[in-house]
Protein backbone atom coordinates (compact mmCIF):
# COMPACT_ATOMS: atom_id res chain seq x y z
CA UNK A 1 0.00 0.00 0.00
CA UNK A 2 1.66 3.24 -0.90
CA UNK A 3 0.77 6.67 0.40
CA UNK A 4 -1.49 8.84 -1.88
CA UNK A 5 -1.63 12.18 -2.34
CA UNK A 6 -4.94 13.67 -2.81
CA UNK A 7 -5.99 17.34 -3.15
CA UNK A 8 -9.47 17.96 -2.41
CA UNK A 9 -11.60 21.22 -3.25
CA UNK A 10 -14.82 21.87 -2.08
CA UNK A 11 -17.27 24.24 -3.91
CA UNK A 12 -20.13 25.24 -2.21
CA UNK A 13 -23.72 24.01 -4.28
CA UNK A 14 -27.47 25.57 -4.10
CA UNK A 15 -29.17 24.95 -0.66
CA UNK A 16 -26.30 24.55 1.45
CA UNK A 17 -24.84 21.50 -0.31
CA UNK A 18 -21.35 20.80 -1.53
CA UNK A 19 -19.26 19.24 -4.23
CA UNK A 20 -16.33 17.48 -3.29
CA UNK A 21 -13.65 17.85 -6.45
CA UNK A 22 -10.60 15.22 -5.95
CA UNK A 23 -7.66 15.17 -7.81
CA UNK A 24 -4.94 12.24 -7.46
CA UNK A 25 -1.38 14.35 -7.69
CA UNK A 26 0.64 11.28 -6.31
CA UNK A 27 1.87 10.33 -10.01
CA UNK A 28 2.03 13.77 -11.18
CA UNK A 29 4.50 14.19 -8.22
CA UNK A 30 6.15 11.23 -8.80
CA UNK A 31 6.92 12.72 -12.71
CA UNK A 32 7.91 16.07 -11.33
CA UNK A 33 10.31 14.46 -8.81
CA UNK A 34 12.07 12.52 -11.41
CA UNK A 35 12.35 15.60 -13.59
CA UNK A 36 14.07 17.19 -11.08
CA UNK A 37 16.07 14.41 -10.09
CA UNK A 38 17.39 13.74 -13.56
CA UNK A 39 18.22 17.73 -14.42
CA UNK A 40 19.94 17.66 -11.36
CA UNK A 41 22.10 14.87 -12.15
CA UNK A 42 22.30 15.10 -15.92
CA UNK A 43 23.93 19.04 -14.48
CA UNK A 44 26.23 17.51 -11.98
CA UNK A 45 27.54 15.23 -15.04
CA UNK A 46 28.06 17.75 -17.40
CA UNK A 47 29.42 20.26 -15.06
CA UNK A 48 32.42 17.56 -13.48
CA UNK A 49 34.30 17.18 -16.79
CA UNK A 50 33.83 21.04 -18.04
CA UNK A 51 35.07 22.12 -14.81
CA UNK A 52 38.60 20.02 -15.23
CA UNK A 53 38.25 22.01 -19.26
CA UNK A 54 38.16 25.68 -17.93
CA UNK A 55 40.36 24.62 -15.01
CA UNK A 56 43.06 24.02 -17.82
CA UNK A 57 41.89 26.89 -19.89
CA UNK A 58 42.67 29.37 -16.95
CA UNK A 59 46.04 27.64 -16.55
CA UNK A 60 47.15 27.80 -20.33
CA UNK A 61 45.64 31.44 -20.56
CA UNK A 62 47.88 33.00 -17.01
CA UNK A 63 51.36 30.42 -17.66
CA UNK A 64 53.84 30.04 -20.64
CA UNK A 65 53.47 25.83 -20.39
CA UNK A 66 56.46 23.66 -21.89
CA UNK A 67 55.28 21.87 -24.82
CA UNK A 68 55.15 18.23 -23.04
CA UNK A 69 52.73 19.71 -20.34
CA UNK A 70 50.53 21.91 -22.50
CA UNK A 71 50.16 18.42 -25.02
CA UNK A 72 49.03 16.64 -21.85
CA UNK A 73 46.77 18.77 -20.70
CA UNK A 74 45.27 19.33 -24.25
CA UNK A 75 44.64 15.36 -24.17
CA UNK A 76 42.80 15.67 -20.71
CA UNK A 77 40.42 18.18 -22.03
CA UNK A 78 39.96 16.03 -25.30
CA UNK A 79 39.12 12.82 -22.84
CA UNK A 80 36.51 15.58 -20.64
CA UNK A 81 35.09 16.68 -23.83
CA UNK A 82 34.42 13.11 -24.94
CA UNK A 83 32.68 12.36 -21.50
CA UNK A 84 30.40 15.42 -22.08
CA UNK A 85 29.74 14.26 -26.04
CA UNK A 86 28.88 10.75 -24.74
CA UNK A 87 26.17 12.13 -21.95
CA UNK A 88 25.02 14.59 -24.07
CA UNK A 89 24.37 11.67 -26.85
CA UNK A 90 23.21 9.73 -24.48
CA UNK A 91 20.33 12.20 -23.45
CA UNK A 92 19.22 13.06 -26.89
CA UNK A 93 18.58 9.22 -27.18
CA UNK A 94 16.80 8.55 -24.28
CA UNK A 95 14.38 11.90 -24.86
CA UNK A 96 13.74 10.49 -28.32
CA UNK A 97 12.80 6.97 -27.20
CA UNK A 98 10.36 8.90 -24.62
CA UNK A 99 8.64 11.26 -27.39
CA UNK A 100 5.10 10.05 -28.75
CA UNK A 101 6.21 11.84 -31.28
CA UNK A 102 9.03 9.51 -32.54
CA UNK A 103 6.81 6.09 -32.48
CA UNK A 104 8.73 3.05 -34.03
CA UNK A 105 8.33 1.83 -36.88
CA UNK A 106 9.08 -2.07 -36.94
CA UNK A 107 10.88 -3.17 -39.79
CA UNK A 108 12.21 -6.70 -40.67
CA UNK A 109 15.87 -7.24 -38.61
CA UNK A 110 18.46 -9.00 -40.73
CA UNK A 111 19.65 -10.45 -36.82
CA UNK A 112 22.85 -12.30 -38.22
CA UNK A 113 23.92 -8.69 -39.26
CA UNK A 114 22.85 -7.13 -36.55
CA UNK A 115 24.36 -9.67 -34.16
CA UNK A 116 27.87 -9.24 -36.18
CA UNK A 117 27.76 -5.40 -35.48
CA UNK A 118 27.55 -5.85 -31.85
CA UNK A 119 30.28 -8.32 -31.37
CA UNK A 120 32.72 -6.46 -33.92
CA UNK A 121 31.81 -3.14 -31.35
CA UNK A 122 32.28 -5.21 -28.65
CA UNK A 123 35.50 -6.78 -29.84
CA UNK A 124 36.81 -2.71 -30.64
CA UNK A 125 35.86 -1.66 -27.36
CA UNK A 126 37.47 -4.96 -26.03
CA UNK A 127 40.63 -4.34 -27.50
CA UNK A 128 41.99 -7.81 -27.66
CA UNK A 129 41.45 -7.78 -23.56
CA UNK A 130 38.55 -10.44 -23.70
CA UNK A 131 37.56 -13.55 -25.15
CA UNK A 132 34.47 -12.31 -26.84
CA UNK A 133 32.38 -15.42 -28.63
CA UNK A 134 28.51 -15.05 -30.48
CA UNK A 135 26.39 -17.93 -31.23
CA UNK A 136 23.28 -17.10 -33.71
CA UNK A 137 20.71 -19.86 -33.42
CA UNK A 138 17.40 -18.05 -33.09
CA UNK A 139 13.72 -16.86 -35.29
CA UNK A 140 14.23 -13.28 -37.05
CA UNK A 141 12.26 -10.14 -35.46
CA UNK A 142 10.79 -6.86 -36.54
CA UNK A 143 12.11 -3.99 -35.04
CA UNK A 144 13.81 -0.89 -35.34
CA UNK A 145 17.17 -1.89 -36.49
CA UNK A 146 19.21 1.33 -34.73
CA UNK A 147 17.52 0.81 -30.95
CA UNK A 148 17.87 -2.57 -30.88
CA UNK A 149 21.40 -2.14 -32.03
CA UNK A 150 21.96 0.47 -29.50
CA UNK A 151 20.23 -1.45 -26.72
CA UNK A 152 22.23 -4.30 -27.40
CA UNK A 153 25.98 -2.62 -27.83
CA UNK A 154 24.95 -1.39 -24.29
CA UNK A 155 24.62 -4.51 -22.82
CA UNK A 156 27.65 -5.74 -24.59
CA UNK A 157 29.70 -2.92 -23.85
CA UNK A 158 28.92 -3.28 -20.07
CA UNK A 159 29.90 -6.84 -20.28
CA UNK A 160 33.16 -5.49 -21.87
CA UNK A 161 33.67 -2.28 -19.23
CA UNK A 162 32.55 -4.38 -15.90
CA UNK A 163 34.65 -7.61 -16.91
CA UNK A 164 38.56 -7.53 -16.04
CA UNK A 165 40.81 -8.50 -18.75
CA UNK A 166 41.29 -11.92 -19.48
CA UNK A 167 37.55 -12.67 -18.68
CA UNK A 168 35.26 -14.49 -21.10
CA UNK A 169 31.90 -12.53 -22.72
CA UNK A 170 29.25 -14.78 -24.86
CA UNK A 171 26.85 -13.12 -26.57
CA UNK A 172 24.27 -15.51 -27.82
CA UNK A 173 20.73 -15.33 -29.72
CA UNK A 174 17.88 -17.94 -29.63
CA UNK A 175 14.56 -18.91 -29.40
CA UNK A 176 12.63 -18.35 -26.14
CA UNK A 177 10.61 -20.14 -24.24
CA UNK A 178 7.72 -17.86 -25.04
CA UNK A 179 7.85 -18.53 -29.20
CA UNK A 180 9.82 -15.41 -29.63
CA UNK A 181 13.49 -14.28 -29.64
CA UNK A 182 15.84 -14.36 -26.50
CA UNK A 183 19.61 -12.46 -26.31
CA UNK A 184 22.08 -13.25 -23.90
CA UNK A 185 24.96 -11.60 -22.92
CA UNK A 186 26.86 -13.55 -20.17
CA UNK A 187 30.33 -12.07 -18.45
CA UNK A 188 32.52 -13.60 -15.85
CA UNK A 189 33.19 -9.95 -14.99
CA UNK A 190 32.70 -8.23 -11.49
CA UNK A 191 29.17 -9.26 -10.72
CA UNK A 192 26.78 -7.06 -8.96
CA UNK A 193 25.27 -7.51 -5.53
CA UNK A 194 21.58 -8.33 -5.08
CA UNK A 195 20.60 -5.46 -3.42
CA UNK A 196 21.24 -2.91 -6.53
CA UNK A 197 20.13 -5.41 -9.47
CA UNK A 198 16.21 -3.99 -9.41
CA UNK A 199 17.76 -0.44 -9.67
CA UNK A 200 20.11 -0.63 -12.07
CA UNK A 201 17.70 0.63 -15.26
CA UNK A 202 17.24 4.03 -13.57
CA UNK A 203 18.96 6.79 -15.18
CA UNK A 204 22.45 7.56 -13.45
CA UNK A 205 22.20 4.68 -11.08
CA UNK A 206 25.85 3.37 -10.73
CA UNK A 207 26.72 0.08 -8.05
CA UNK A 208 30.33 2.46 -8.12
CA UNK A 209 30.46 5.32 -9.48
CA UNK A 210 34.19 5.71 -10.18
CA UNK A 211 34.41 2.57 -12.09
CA UNK A 212 31.66 3.33 -14.35
CA UNK A 213 33.69 6.66 -15.15
CA UNK A 214 36.86 5.67 -15.73
CA UNK A 215 35.33 3.09 -18.73
CA UNK A 216 33.75 5.74 -20.05
CA UNK A 217 30.07 5.02 -18.55
CA UNK A 218 27.01 7.86 -18.91
CA UNK A 219 24.70 5.98 -16.48
CA UNK A 220 22.44 6.07 -18.71
CA UNK A 221 23.07 2.55 -21.02
CA UNK A 222 20.73 0.63 -19.07
CA UNK A 223 17.87 2.99 -18.75
CA UNK A 224 17.97 2.92 -23.13
CA UNK A 225 17.87 -0.89 -23.14
CA UNK A 226 14.93 -0.34 -20.74
CA UNK A 227 12.96 1.91 -23.12
CA UNK A 228 14.27 0.40 -26.35
CA UNK A 229 12.82 -3.16 -24.99
CA UNK A 230 9.64 -1.14 -23.59
CA UNK A 231 8.97 -0.10 -27.50
CA UNK A 232 8.80 -3.45 -28.49
CA UNK A 233 7.01 -5.25 -25.96
CA UNK A 234 10.08 -6.98 -24.85
CA UNK A 235 11.54 -7.79 -21.09
CA UNK A 236 15.37 -7.58 -19.97
CA UNK A 237 16.29 -9.75 -16.68
CA UNK A 238 19.55 -9.61 -15.08
CA UNK A 239 21.04 -12.67 -13.38
CA UNK A 240 24.18 -11.57 -11.21
CA UNK A 241 27.09 -12.75 -8.49
CA UNK A 242 29.02 -10.26 -7.16
CA UNK A 243 32.81 -11.70 -8.31
CA UNK A 244 31.70 -14.18 -10.70
CA UNK A 245 29.67 -12.59 -13.05
CA UNK A 246 26.45 -11.48 -15.00
CA UNK A 247 24.19 -12.47 -17.63
CA UNK A 248 21.55 -10.10 -19.02
CA UNK A 249 18.72 -11.91 -20.87
CA UNK A 250 16.26 -9.74 -23.25
CA UNK A 251 13.33 -11.33 -24.77
CA UNK A 252 11.57 -10.01 -27.51
CA UNK A 253 7.86 -11.09 -29.05
CA UNK A 254 7.87 -13.17 -31.99
CA UNK A 255 7.66 -11.23 -35.37
CA UNK A 256 8.30 -7.82 -32.33
P1 LIG B 1 27.13 2.90 -16.90
O1 LIG B 1 27.35 3.89 -17.97
O2 LIG B 1 27.50 3.41 -15.53
O3 LIG B 1 27.74 1.57 -17.21
P2 LIG B 1 24.54 1.58 -17.20
O4 LIG B 1 23.17 2.16 -17.10
O5 LIG B 1 24.92 0.91 -18.47
O6 LIG B 1 25.53 2.76 -16.82
O7 LIG B 1 24.70 0.53 -16.01
C1 LIG B 1 24.34 0.92 -14.68
C2 LIG B 1 25.24 0.23 -13.67
O8 LIG B 1 24.98 -1.18 -13.69
C3 LIG B 1 26.72 0.37 -13.95
O9 LIG B 1 27.24 1.59 -13.45
C4 LIG B 1 27.29 -0.84 -13.23
O10 LIG B 1 27.42 -0.56 -11.85
C5 LIG B 1 26.18 -1.89 -13.38
N1 LIG B 1 26.43 -2.84 -14.49
C6 LIG B 1 25.87 -2.82 -15.72
N2 LIG B 1 26.29 -3.88 -16.46
C7 LIG B 1 27.12 -4.59 -15.68
C8 LIG B 1 27.88 -5.81 -15.85
N3 LIG B 1 27.84 -6.50 -16.99
N4 LIG B 1 28.63 -6.26 -14.81
C9 LIG B 1 28.65 -5.56 -13.64
N5 LIG B 1 27.97 -4.41 -13.40
C10 LIG B 1 27.21 -3.94 -14.41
Amino acid sequence: FRERKLIVHIIPFENRRQILVTHDVTETERTEMMRRDFIANASHELRTPLTVIVGFLEIAASEDLDYATRMAHLKLMTEQGHRMQHLIEDMLTLSRLESVDHPMRPEPIDVRTLMERVLRDARALSAGKHQITLEVDGPDIRGSADELHSAFGNLASNAVRYTPTGGNIRLSWGASAKGGAKFVVEDTGIGIDPEHISRLTERFYRVDKSRSRETQGTGLGLAIVKHVLLRHGGSLSIKSEAGKGSSFTVCLPAGG
